[in-house]
């Protein structure tokens, strides 16, 4: 049962300094993670990533703008655009956001476990030339996901199995090492890829699909940029 949708969002994502300034808005890229045609991974409703990923994405641009910093999308309105084109259209950002929703291993999708993974990860990349300030962000993103929106990390990622593996660098805050992410080491602004849930969990599906949790998580991941730039 492993048809391409089981795959794990990071699965399809792998194969496919500081702050600025307090004298001008900073500008936040937001990429919202695959695109109409190909969505990434399946909910358990069968709804797609890529609907989760928009309501987000969206979300946190509005928030960025309540904080007085500038959000902008890196994805042309759902056009198919490569992971680098990606982060080149948005070359001069001070920060880069990818917002995903994650999935679990076929294997486990097939052995009836979704109901068991739940919760956040975050990711960054050595490769990235802002690794220490991409670190940061993820941080400062971490702590407001936790203590403003109530999430908990998923730990998943880090299971040590085939298609995870993925060492912390910070296992309270649910920071994962992923240096090969392409957008992560493309970027040559920092660099954070978000999962902000476990889609394919039909519970944390319904929780993550309700407006008053993408609000929660939008304002906390805005209000983590915001305090990392500011550093
Ligand atoms: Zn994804």
């Amino acid at each position: 049962m492993s048809a391409w949708w089981t795959l794990p969002c990071l699965l399809l994502c792998a194969v496919m300094a500081t702050a600025p300034t307090p004298s001008r808005a900073a500008q936040v890229a937001v990429d919202i993670g695959h695109t109409p045609e190909h969505p990434g991974a399946r909910a358990a409703s069968g709804q797609t990533e890529y609907h989760f990923n928009l309501a987000l994405g969206e979300a946190v641009v509005a928030a960025l703008q309540s904080l007085g910093d500038q959000g902008v999308r890196t994805d042309a309105q759902g056009a198919e655009l490569s992971l680098p084109q990606r982060t080149a259209r948005v070359s001069g950002a001070d920060l880069f956001l990818s917002i995903h929703h994650d999935s679990i291993q076929p294997e486990y999708i097939a052995a009836g476990r979704a109901r068991e993974f739940s919760g956040y990860s975050l990711f960054v990349s050595k490769r990235n030339p802002q690794f220490g300030q991409s670190l940061r962000c993820a941080r400062a993103i971490a702590e407001q996901l936790q203590s403003y929106a109530g999430q908990q990390p998923s730990e998943y990622h880090a299971e040590p199995i085939p298609g995870e593996n993925r060492p912390f660098l910070d296992r309270p805050l649910g920071i994962h090492q992923f240096d090969d992410l392409v957008v992560l080491h493309t970027a040559r602004m920092p660099a954070v890829l978000i999962e902000a849930g476990v889609i394919i969990n039909p519970d944390e599906e319904t929780r993550l699909a309700s407006p008053d949790t993408v609000r929660r998580l939008a304002h906390a991941i805005a209000q983590g940029a915001h305090s990392c730039m500011g550093e």
